[in-house]
């Protein structure tokens, strides 16, 4: 069989959850388990999960309705909240806990009878001009929701378009003028995202909702004490599937894109773009080959890609090489650092790992 795995860790999963709870020992963190749980498995992660956490966060219904089809019955809040207003009888039957971001779904909320009132996280822009009511808008919504018979647990909500940048002044502002607004309506907030939880204590509510960490990646352009003990969640691993040596000038891969400045060894492994690796990845991008740093050498094709194997001088067909994560070893290549020479984020190589790379579940609940 094809070697190439996506290992999923679900201890380091628990492990990361725990240290996003002891950051913020005020606030119940919901877990963010959407798009797949960034590419992990979505219902793997919750059943690992749902003994430790009071709420699980997905983007939309479908998300929400496979968990509980299979079997999670912890409370879920969809973070776009509904689509269309006959979502509400889904949201009824389910009970599922839903944001409220435009005046439609507020029309279509207050419009509708359910069995029982429906959890709402009213949705304030903080200043990102994304989805959310403006501060002097929510005010008004806020009143209109408090006290309809259709809502239960209402809380303000926001997501912050700074929280992972070196200069904090952007950020401090939208919280305060949050901040301000939830004493006046006395609203319990739900603000942080994972950057926040990790580095902006100020920002941790009755609520926070880490995501990619959770996974393992660190979000935060600057260096964090609490961030470093995080753990890798996926290891994309695969193996040595050729191997040749190459004289001083030869070419590798499409394009010929790396030249051999030396006499060189270049092992070929089972990953390409056809499994979600990014074809973007410069020369250079590191790999592990037996638990040794090596420079991918070439453009990544389809179901392959080359890697400088010259200093692993016991790199042989079947040598263990890992994508991202953690080698056997115990040598870590952070996928935040794959992205960097990928000129992108986490989020993406986490979320693109395609169908073929199978996921291998290890540790809780397996
Ligand atoms: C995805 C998402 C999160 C989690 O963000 P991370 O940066 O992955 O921690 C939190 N809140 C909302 C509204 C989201 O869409």
């Amino acid at each position: 069989m094809r070697p190439l795995v996506a290992h999923i860790d679900l201890d380091a999963l628990r492990h990361n959850y725990q240290l996003a709870c002891r950051c913020a020992p005020q606030s119940r963190s919901v877990a963010v388990i959407k798009a797949d749980a960034y590419g992990h498995g979505a219902l793997a992660c919750a059943r690992a999960l749902e003994t430790d956490v009071p709420a699980f966060a997905v983007a939309c219904i479908e998300e929400a309705l496979s968990l509980r089809e299979g079997g999670i019955k912890a409370p879920i809040v969809l973070l776009e909240g509904i689509f269309s207003a006959d979502e509400l009888a889904l949201v009824d039957q389910h009970r599922l806990w839903i944001s409220v971001h435009s005046a439609w779904q507020v029309e279509a909320l207050l419009a509708y009878s359910p069995r029982q009132p429906i959890p709402v996280w009213l949705k304030v822009d903080s200043g990102m001009h994304r989805l959310g009511f403006s501060p002097e808008e929510a005010t008004s919504v806020w009143q209109r929701l408090v006290d309809a018979p259709q809502v239960t647990a209402l809380h303000l909500m926001s997501h912050f378009a700074t929280a992972d940048a070196k200069d904090p002044s952007y950020f401090n502002r939208q919280m305060n003028t949050l901040k301000a607004l939830a004493a006046k309506l006395k609203a319990p907030l739900c603000l942080a995202n994972s950057p926040a939880t990790l580095a902006w204590p100020a920002a941790h509510g009755d609520w926070n909702r880490p995501g990619v960490m959770l996974y393992g990646s660190d979000p935060l352009e600057v260096p964090n004490e609490i961030a470093q003990q995080l753990r890798p969640v996926m290891t994309l691993r695969s193996e040595i599937i050729a191997l040749r040596e190459l004289a001083e000038g030869d070419q590798v891969g499409y394009s010929g894109r790396w030249k051999a400045k030396r006499p060189s060894k270049i092992a070929v492994v089972a990953a390409g773009y056809g499994d979600g690796y990014d074809r973007h990845a410069v020369d250079g991008t590191p790999v592990l080959v037996n638990g040794q740093r090596c420079p991918i050498a070439g453009k990544v094709s389809m179901d392959m890609l080359t890697v400088d194997v010259t200093d692993v001088p016991d790199a042989a067909i079947g040598s263990e090489v890992v994508l991202w994560g953690a080698a056997s070893n115990g040598s870590v290549l952070p996928v935040d650092e794959v992205a960097r020479y990928c000129d992108t984020i986490s989020y993406t190589l986490l979320t693109g790992v395609l169908p073929r790379a199978p996921r291998r579940y290890h540790g809780a609940h397996v």
